[in-house]
């Protein structure tokens, strides 16, 4: 199989061509001129574009299934080279606006949330992704072509603002140099220029990679999926919490060097009758003292045979609001994909009952 020409940031890219600058037209063509093809890359000499068609592919994922929410969110299922499979979501967060002679006056915003595995090792209880096991890392390469085949996909234009949180099938610190790798990819000036601020790694709570991560000082935004504010019940719910527990994620995530202007995130995934208590909120503001947090509270969309069940909306409301009151910033999660099997893992599933024969 030939190199995936995706898996090389810049740098590595200008090792391998000569001149150097090369490097940056060849990203130019891929990352924002959408070329699939060296041969198209028509400044490029002919005889480095039969080199670099000898030596490499570009490999961006192919796209098996596509589901759109009514709310405008796409759930997409990708291929890889080697035959297996994972997901990436595409968000719109904010519609395009046209003044009355049909000039564009605020450009649409998109979000691409993206895998990190094929499967994951950490087994969340509420996750199906979990439920197939691990099977292995996303290349750097393979991260990245997610949200360029999404690009191509929608025709989102190349200077158009996207966000990627790492949120999808996979435990991104468990693939941490790829994933390294990937936001350096991402955030090249000649490539995609999405800025590691605008950039979120989404963590079960590793908390010595959480620690390593920002040693690396990479510039990304964290968010942590806290789900639970007593061990017991995150025990249950992550089992990797019984390898590192509240505390220690609270204290790696102290340690963690955030922009001034930003914060760290805590998702909290919102359980009818398990952690949707004014108690729960109570510990919650006492555990995030001291730390410039915002909450994310989830409504938990049940899959076919999961034991937890969906929230009630006041239940949901009442914690935001004592969040609020205590003055910790808290944002309820609108239901966006709630139509289109919105945990992870389960456009996957439900794509192979397809292909088993049953109907989506
Ligand atoms: S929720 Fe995320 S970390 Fe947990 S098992 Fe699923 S993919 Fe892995």
């Amino acid at each position: 199989m030939k190199k995936n020409i995706l898996d090389l940031t810049k740098e590595e890219l200008q090792q391998e061509v000569s001149p150097k600058f090369r490097a940056q037209q060849i990203f130019g063509w891929i990352y924002q001129k959408g070329a699939k093809a060296f041969e198209a890359m028509s400044n490029l000499p002919k005889k480095l574009r039969q080199e670099l068609a000898e030596r490499f592919e570009i490999a961006i994922p192919k796209i098996l299934n596509v589901e759109t929410s009514r709310d405008g969110s796409k759930k997409y299922l990708l291929g890889l080279r080697d035959g297996h499979t994972v997901e990436a979501v595409l968000l719109p967060m904010k519609k395009e606006e046209k003044d009355a002679e049909g000039n564009v006056v605020k450009e649409a915003r998109y979000t691409v949330c993206v895998s990190s595995q094929v499967g994951c090792k950490v087994g969340c209880e509420f996750c199906l992704t979990a439920k197939g096991g691990f099977v292995r890392n996303l290349t750097p390469g393979e991260i990245v072509g997610q949200v360029l085949a999404i690009k191509q996909d929608n025709d989102i234009p190349a200077n158009r603002r996207v966000n990627v949180v790492y949120m999808g099938m996979g435990e991104p610190l468990d693939n941490l140099e790829n994933v390294a790798k990937a936001i350096k990819i991402f955030a090249d000036e000649h490539g995609l220029s999405i800025s590691p601020r605008r950039q979120t790694i989404s963590t079960s709570g590793l908390a010595p990679k959480i620690e390593k991560l920002g040693k690396m000082d990479l510039g990304v935004l964290l968010a942590i999926s806290l789900h639970a504010v007593d061990d017991e019940l995150r025990e249950k719910l992550m089992p990797i919490n019984k390898a590192y527990n509240i505390e220690s994620v609270i204290e790696a995530v102290k340690r963690f060097p955030i922009d001034q202007r930003k914060r760290v995130m805590f998702e909290y995934l919102m359980i009818k009758d398990l952690n949707d208590d004014l108690k729960s909120a109570k510990k919650l503001v006492k555990l995030l003292n001291g730390i410039k947090a915002k909450v994310n509270l989830i409504y938990f969309n049940p899959y076919p045979g999961s034991p937890f069940q969906r929230p009630d909306k006041e239940r949901v409301k009442a914690f935001q609001k004592y969040l609020l009151d205590k003055g910790v910033l808290c944002t309820i999660r609108e239901s966006k994909g709630l139509d289109i099997s919105a945990a992870c893992g389960q456009l996957k599933e439900r794509s192979k009952e397809a292909v088993d024969g049953n109907p989506v």
